[in-house]
């Protein structure tokens, strides 16, 4: 099945996480960076597109300061990362330049990725580096965020990059094997997951028992990664980064690691934005009925469907659309601010006007603008 799958891939998203990038010392690792490098080279002479989202600046620059331990204060890690950021580069460069290979940098937020517009260009640029042969390596912009507008580990930022780039397949090389049934530092009867079909609550919160010490993720973020990357209908491999050879291996489809399947299809481009990658700012809670028309007919919501909303937002902010019992079942962009949708709710679309006194839409959220998420 694996043969198969990858056979067709054409565009592949490469996360490589800080624990494999660097060696004991917490410094970078130039033998697995080189070898990493000569698998891209491998699958670009096999014609397949490479992006890489590259953490280990932070830890890069941890030796450069001096520091005998991992930077503590916000400030240390910008710090860190900034000048780790450029070694980091460095390392991709001389990996690359015995393969003709070249490396571009590319540094996002996670609110450059909630503008549309921005998260457009983001997306022309990979695709036009693409286009001249070169690799994108693409990190956080650490220097500038705080916590409210970070990604919060490379393995979110991964997943939301299947999407900007457009990508038919994520892999995640990381300082473990794969998925285990249990702890393997823990549990000896753990086990490897080879294929992980769909991503059930049990599974997550199996994944959320192990950490990692070198990366900030631990496997819970690499399984959120997976299921954000099987929203957009694009399969995850997770592997052993440090192996030689495992890149291609897994991309020829060998049994290594785990392989999550996708939930669908895959939403289209933009409902995917709208429901992986915008922070919502509140929750319109609707009633039985309309909780059904949106789950089983795809509808617009309709202002007569509101019971309640929370938080306060701007019309065309998204938000979490959820049942009388707190469960969200879906998630769109919004066609009235807060304060407008409590004064809608309840009422026929046919009010709106005399209820504001102006209407921008019969909807609250239009189905266009509007994702299922359960
Ligand atoms: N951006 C961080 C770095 O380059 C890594 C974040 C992460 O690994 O999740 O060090």
């Amino acid at each position: 099945m694996r043969r198969k799958l990858l056979k067709s891939i054409k565009r592949v998203v490469i996360k490589i996480g800080s624990r494999v990038l660097t060696d004991a010392n917490g410094g970078l690792d130039h033998e697995v960076i080189g070898r990493i490098c000569d698998d891209i080279a491998l699958l670009r002479e096999q014609g397949k597109q490479v992006v890489v989202v590259s953490s280990g600046a932070i830890a890069a620059g941890r030796s450069e300061l001096g520091l005998m331990e991992k930077p503590k204060t916000i400030p240390q890690k910008q710090a860190a990362a900034a000048i780790g950021q450029t070694r980091l580069m460095r390392a991709y460069e001389q990996a690359l330049a015995p393969h003709a290979l070249k490396a571009a940098q590319l540094l996002l937020t996670s609110e450059d990725l909630e503008s549309r517009q921005r998260f457009l260009n983001a997306r022309a640029t990979i695709d036009t580096l693409l286009g001249f042969g070169i690799i994108p390596v693409i990190n956080e912009n650490d220097t500038v965020v705080v916590d409210e507008i970070m990604f919060g580990d490379n393995d979110n930022l991964s997943a939301l990059v299947t999407n900007v780039a457009e990508s038919d397949l994520l892999v995640i090389l990381t300082d473990v094997e794969g998925l285990y049934s249990a702890d393997p530092g823990k549990d000896p009867d753990a086990r490897l997951i080879p294929l992980v079909e769909s991503i059930t609550r049990e599974l997550e919160r199996v994944a959320g028992n192990s950490a990692s010490s070198v990366g900030t993720g631990g496997m819970a973020t690499k399984v959120a990664a997976a299921k954000k990357a099987g929203k957009n209908g694009v399969p995850t491999i997770l592997v052993a980064g440090k192996r030689e050879g495992i890149l291609s291996a897994a991309m020829r489809g060998e049994e290594v690691g785990t392989l999550f399947l996708p939930s669908g299809t895959g939403l289209n481009r933009r409902k995917h934005w709208i429901a992986c990658t915008l922070k919502p700012a509140g929750r319109v809670i609707v009633d039985d009925g309309a909780r059904n028309v949106l789950l089983k007919k795809g509808k617009s919501l309709l202002p007569s469907g509101v019971v309640g909303v929370e938080g306060r937002f701007e019309r065309g902010a998204c938000v979490r659309i959820c049942d009388m019992e707190g469960r969200e079942i879906a998630r769109g962009l919004s066609d009235y601010s807060s304060g407008e949708i409590s004064r809608l709710a309840g009422h026929k679309s046919s009010d709106i006007e005399a209820l504001l006194g102006y209407r921008y839409a019969d909807v609250v959220i239009h189905r266009d603008n509007l994702v299922v998420m359960s």
